[in-house]
């Protein structure tokens, strides 16, 4: 939700959430008009706004290299990557899948914290550099600021609340000595959840004893952290209890279909109004060639219905609107998410029709198998 396609990257896409908009006119504000001027005096205001505006950019760039490092790692153990969102304090690679094993989990966890350290230290040398070369605080104060926050984002990446990196180092240790993926998962996320509530109550104090902005920095950054830790449990648990089920265990079956050439004013008339379904597949000489939902309806006017014909706007097959009956739940989901759809047309291994699934079925499955536990 709320990101910004910035392109492409070793063929990963890059995109920036909206709370790093805010964040780059703190962060550049915050150095340029109180912590350089501080800490540098007696240069010029537009020399400090300089600085501050080429710090936030490496601070920027910091954090993708950071997050490029978790994603070629995991890219290179087979894990697909589909895109980078760059958040506040880091970035969330979109994994298409959780890693197979534990090693795997330990290298891409570990990729990210060492590659800020690596930055640590080669800014570190920048800095050095350039003060023996004689460069003045303008580069200097540059160098040495973007080395303490590389070396800062790398320790509280390693902060082991899941899914934190080293929530994920922790979780990877663990689901090595325990077997179990979720059991490592749900440790790992209340450490999570602990780290949370420190860095809330931290804040809280801040707050109290008059440090108003970083108290709410802690505070907000505890609620970030809790919600991730939570929403990354209940991931696991989710995908756990469907990993073994099929498709068509929980799809519809034998749905009514409506040929292509119907109007929309049968459609409705019909179908819509005799089987209370909202959607239908839609069929052409008893093959399947589309999806048809109220929604599809709802945006053409009333007066039309009678001339304008489902096959016009119906959803067409193709591009992964169908699934089969034999695939596994999880690709599902995937699927349901990438093409920001609620339902999908199932089809056995001859392309014939053989359900429908919607989100709402999985939901139901999903209650059932918790009532059930
Ligand atoms: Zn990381």
């Amino acid at each position: 939700m709320g990101a910004i396609r910035l392109g492409k990257i070793f063929g990963i896409e890059v995109r920036l959430h909206f709370s790093w908009v805010i964040i780059f006119f703190l962060v550049g504000y915050t150095l340029s008009f109180f912590y350089f001027p501080e800490q540098y005096e007696g240069l010029p205001q537009s020399t400090y706004i300089t600085m501050g505006l080429i710090t936030t950019f490496f601070f920027f760039a910091s954090i993708l290299f950071h997050e490029m490092s978790h994603s070629l790692v995991a890219r290179r153990n087979g894990i697909p990557i589909r895109f980078i969102t760059l958040f506040v304090f880091g970035g969330v690679s979109s994994i298409a899948k959780e890693p197979d094993s534990p090693n795997v989990e330990l290298k891409m966890a570990a990729a990210g914290p060492a590659a800020s350290l690596f930055l640590g230290v080669f800014f570190g040398a920048v800095g050095v550099v350039a003060a023996v070369a004689g460069a003045g605080a303008p580069i200097t104060g540059v160098a040495a600021y973007l080395a303490f926050i590389n070396v800062l984002l790398a320790a509280f990446n390693l902060v082991p609340g899941f899914p934190l990196d080293g929530g994920r180092l922790l979780r990877a240790l663990i689901w090595k000595l325990t077997g179990s993926i979720q059991r490592a998962t749900k440790i790992a996320a209340d450490f999570g959840r602990g780290v949370a509530v420190l860095l809330i109550a931290g804040g809280l104090f801040l707050v109290l004893t008059n440090y108003l902005i970083n108290g709410l920095w802690f505070i907000f950054i505890g609620w970030f952290l809790d919600q991730a830790a939570r929403g990354s449990y209940q991931q696991v648990v989710v995908s756990q209890a469907l990993s073994r089920v099929l498709v068509r265990d929980l799809m519809t079956p034998d749905p009514v279909t409506m040929p292509d050439d119907l109007t929309l004013r049968r459609a409705v008339d019909e179908y819509f109004l005799v089987h209370k379904h909202s959607g239908f597949p839609v069929t052409r000489n008893e093959e399947p060639v589309g999806v048809i939902s109220l929604s599809d309806i709802r945006h053409v006017p009333q007066g039309e219905w009678d001339t304008i014909r489902v096959s016009q706007v119906m959803e067409p097959l193709g591009h992964g609107a169908v699934v089969e009956a034999d695939n596994h739940v999880t690709d599902l989901l995937t699927r349901l998410h990438d093409r920001e759809t609620d339902r999908l047309l199932v089809v056995d291994r001859n392309h014939h029709i053989a359900g429908i699934v919607t989100n709402d079925d999985i939901a139901r499955y999903l209650r059932v198998q918790v009532a059930l536990r």
